[in-house]
């Protein structure tokens, strides 16, 4: 490709859907920026984002086709997922086989599986990786409106007067609407923004007011609001509203919040018609999380606040893509663009249109029955696309031992070094995001091109083309006979306007007839685009045509106890994506938050410090991880990111310990709400190695594995003597050249170097706690040539002889630290925009932006307080 070149694409990450422009610079390379035409982002990127281009390497990648762990050639290895699972159907009928898929799927891929499945294999076992993430938005928004709506677009993030933001940390998990929604704010200082969230996170910075309410309250204060401000007393939403949620005392009894604060959102929603509700999956990863939409809608409906500018109710969706699979049905509840089993004649029409000799008649497993009928062999062969699940799933355990015993399991990934992947009998090389092309669909509607911009690595294949590839040796080849994705595209569209006739609200057809070309340069267009008339509207303007639907209120499925005193919820951090196959490629990115850690509120820290180790336990597992105290940290709960796998830190994974309990409507798994207990780690020694090697990440009990750009680094602890461990250590390095060795058994302190013609090759640390020398400014050594006599005097001390030690980012655009930022608050900058005059923090992406706040402004706390 020529240097020249500007692709336009897509962003791969969350649903916000941003727009890139990637100028390939080589085969495994590419520069990368915001497109600043893109209606999602108008040029804007967060950290992700920006980062993309340091992801395009081969490292990790699966490059060949496997059949138990030898490289086959294509043929080889479709032949055999075709003859496994025709034997496995013909054996045991078609519910004997499933596909797991995911929202990292392109819309025409995850249309491919969806009728590979539904239409030919006979099975509705087809579910996505969605169902974990925006499965009780869908029942939500089906149950109030008939159908998968999301009424409002991203502009009413810059008209609404009121802006509740409710289960979301948009400052960390949809950074550029939460840029936007700044910069609006900005410029209406009079619009105010109410946090409800049990965390006070980055994206509390700047709100008038935080609700840090009970983990899965939600439904009594929304029907609260609801029970106050309804106008139409005798619907029973309402009344069931006002039955379970009375008045301001008990709400907010129930809510744990002030009273005071309650009725300050009454008053505020009662008196501002523009307002605008986001919420994301601190709602829908509930029990109760289609009932949570359902009373976020019922609000706007029954006040009007709906389908208005700055109006309605507005679910972030976390994927890049999964409202792309919404609309395909790739989840096993749905059938095709928007179709049901349920209505009448629909069924027959996506029959028809696929020729499908034996559609399902009715819906399959959802995520966590299809892993448990993987378990106990109802499903005995499955197809995983795309995904993580060992990782991702709630008791991850149990899942990793469903697939360890299941006959077989096939995996398309672009990853290699990926925990499931290990698993698959056969393993299927699928493109990465700088070689697809397609569409996605993101948040407010809009779909969006994600082109190719470089060539295929080794020998990856699109999704489709895999899934056509077997569909043809079970003997389909006709109803998969695609050429590109543009012709997937458009019988996707066509689909969507059978029958409809202003039926059903979903409609692309106006674009079934794009040709090639039209479709290559397609540019962002928000549905519905039919094929006459008008497109890319709000829907149920005032409320008009939706329903309310009564929400009674109930607790979490499990609630803690004397054995289980605490409530783990688990999320996303900053600068990580999912299971961190890609960003973990990015050693910028890993610098924020090294390692996997768990948030404590001081009240339940009980006999911890800081930087300690904890083992967290549930009923269904353990983990490891640094304990981080917080007074932010609601008392009663831990807050534990979500990202880290097998491949960085074997023991900070923490969905083990997640409960599987699912929403009764919308099978969506219980994820922010598991009884757990946490005890002090009590390891012999801590640790940390940094080499130009890379070791694994099986060096000691406990151990993280962070890559640095020039070497990597290993945070390490152990129960063996250290002495013992120091050996084992340093005969693992199995380096040959002299260590410089400092050595003090007394105090537990083995300190060792190993030098070779000036160039610094290993380091190794050991001491009784974790309070070891700062491992920044010894990383950094590594991206030396060579050391001066001084940096290797200093090396065993562990700190420069002038003590200027490098600091772990908070903007990691510019490598900018906390003490770098207070240090300029105290010479006298006072506010983000000086700051960033004079360090650049926070000038380029923006996601750093509330941290640099939170700092300002204890900078400035502590300046008073010291007079
Ligand atoms: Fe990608 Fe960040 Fe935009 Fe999300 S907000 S789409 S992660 S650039």
């Amino acid at each position: 490709m020529s240097t020249e070149t500007v692709v336009k694409t897509t962003c791969p990450y969350c649903g916000v859907g941003c727009g890139v422009l990637a100028s390939p610079t080589g085969p495994l390379s590419a520069g990368i920026a915001g497109d600043k035409e893109h209606p999602a982002n108008f040029g804007r990127l967060c950290s992700k984002g920006s980062a993309l281009g340091e992801t395009l390497s081969l490292d990790g990648r699966l490059l060949h086709p496997e059949i138990n762990g030898v490289r086959v050639s294509w043929d080889e290895a479709l032949d055999e997922v075709a003859r496994r699972f025709s034997k496995t159907i013909a054996e045991h009928g078609p519910d004997s086989v499933a596909l797991y898929v995911s929202g990292q799927l392109l819309t025409e891929d995850y249309y491919a599986a969806n009728k590979f499945t539904k239409g030919f294999l006979g099975t509705a076992n087809i579910d996505s990786n969605s169902r974990l993430c925006m499965a009780s938005a869908v029942a939500g928004h089906k149950r109030a409106f008939g159908e998968d709506i999301v009424p409002a677009i991203y502009e009413d993030i810059e008209l609404a007067d009121l802006v509740l933001l409710v289960g979301s940390n948009a400052a960390w998990c949809h950074p550029v609407l939460y840029q936007r929604l700044l910069a609006a704010r900005a410029q209406r200082p009079e619009a105010k923004l109410v946090v409800i969230d049990p965390r006070r996170t980055s994206s509390c910075e700047g709100a008038e007011l935080h609700l840090p309410i009970r983990p899965g309250s939600d439904v009594a204060l929304f029907n609260f609001l609801l029970g106050q401000l309804a106008s139409n007393p005798d619907d029973p939403a309402v009344i069931a509203a006002r039955k379970d949620a009375p008045d301001l005392a008990i709400a907010a009894e129930l809510c744990g919040v002030e009273p005071a604060d309650l009725a300050k959102l009454l008053a505020w929603f009662a008196e501002t018609p523009r307002a605008l509700t986001l919420f994301s999956q601190g709602v829908n990863q509930s029990s109760a999380g289609a009932d949570k939409v359902n009373a976020i809608i019922n609000l706007h409906v029954a006040t009007g606040r709906i389908g208005l500018p700055g109006a309605g109710p507005f679910s972030l969706t976390g994927q890049p893509n999964a409202m792309g699979g919404r609309e395909v049905g790739a989840l096993a509840n749905m059938l095709a663009g928007h179709l049901e089993w349920d209505r009448p004649g629909e069924a027959e029409l996506v029959r028809a249109h696929w020729n499908a000799p034996n559609l399902a008649k009715g819906p399959g497993h959802k995520a966590v029955d299809l892993f448990r009928a993987i378990e106990s062999g109802q499903i005995r062969a499955v197809w995983i696309i795309a995904t993580n699940p060992v990782v991702s799933m709630p008791e991850a355990d149990a899942v990793l031992a469903a697939l360890a015993k299941c006959e077989t399991v096939v995996i398309s990934e672009a990853m290699r070094a990926q925990d499931s992947v290990n698993l698959a009998h056969i393993r299927l090389p699928a493109l990465a995001w700088g070689e697809k092309s397609g569409t996605v669909t993101n948040s407010e509607r809009t779909i969006s091109r994600q082109r190719a911009f470089l060539p295929a690595a080794g020998e990856a294949r699109a999704d489709w083309q895999i899934i056509a590839g077997v569909a043809v040796r079970m003997g389909w080849g006709a109803a998969f006979a695609w050429n590109s994705p543009a012709d997937i595209f458009r019988e996707h569209a066509a689909l969507t306007g059978l029958g409809n006739n202003g039926r059903r609200l979903f409609d692309i057809s106006g674009l079934a007839t794009l040709t090639d070309a039209e479709y290559n340069g397609l540019e962002p267009t928000r549905w519905p685009v039919p094929s006459s008339g008008e497109g890319g509207h709000r829907f149920f303007t005032g409320g008009l045509g939706a329903k309310l639907v009564p929400t009674p209120y109930r607790l979490p499925v499990n609630a803690t106890s004397e054995a289980y005193p605490l409530v783990l919820n688990t999320g996303r951090i900053r600068d990580q994506w999912h299971t961190m196959t890609r960003t973990g490629k990015s050693a910028r990115l890993m610098q924020h938050l090294p390692e996997p850690f768990a948030t404590l509120h001081p009240d339940d820290a009980q006999g911890v410090a800081n930087g300690d180790l904890i083992r967290i336990e549930s009923p269904t597992g353990n983990s490891v991880l640094r304990v981080q105290i917080d007074s932010d940290q609601r008392p009663g709960s831990v807050f534990v990111p979500m990202h880290w796998t097998r491949q960085f830190c074997p023991q900070g994974r923490i969905n083990q310990n997640v409960n599987a309990e699912v929403d009764p409507v919308s099978g969506q798994p219980e994820l922010k709400h598991s009884p757990v207990r946490v005890t002090p780690y009590l390891a012999s020694w801590h640790g940390f190695l940094v080499s130009r090697t890379e070791l694994g990440v099986d060096l000691a009990d406990w151990c993280a594995m962070l890559p640095t750009g020039a070497a990597w680094r290993y945070e390490l602890a152990g129960l063996e003597p250290p002495d013992e461990a120091f050996d084992h250590l340093l005969a693992r390095l199995d380096h040959p050249g002299a260590w410089i060795t400092l050595i003090d058994r007394a105090s537990g302190l083995y300190r060792a170097a190993l030098v070779r013609d000036g160039i610094l090759l290993a380091v190794l640390f050991i001491g009784p706690d974790h309070a070891l020398p700062a491992r920044e400014w010894l990383a950094d050594l590594f991206v030396r040539d060579r050391l001066t006599l001084a940096e290797r005097r200093a090396l065993l001390a562990g700190k420069p002889a002038d003590g200027a030690m490098p600091e772990a980012p908070v903007c990691v655009c510019f490598g900018v630290g906390a003490g770098q930022i207070q240090a300029a608050v105290e010479a006298g900058s006072c506010s983000l925009e000086v700051i960033g005059i004079e360090t650049k923090a926070g000038t380029n992406c923006g996601s750093c932006r509330p941290e640099i706040r939170a700092i300002i402004a204890n900078a400035k706390a502590l300046l008073s307080e010291a007079g």
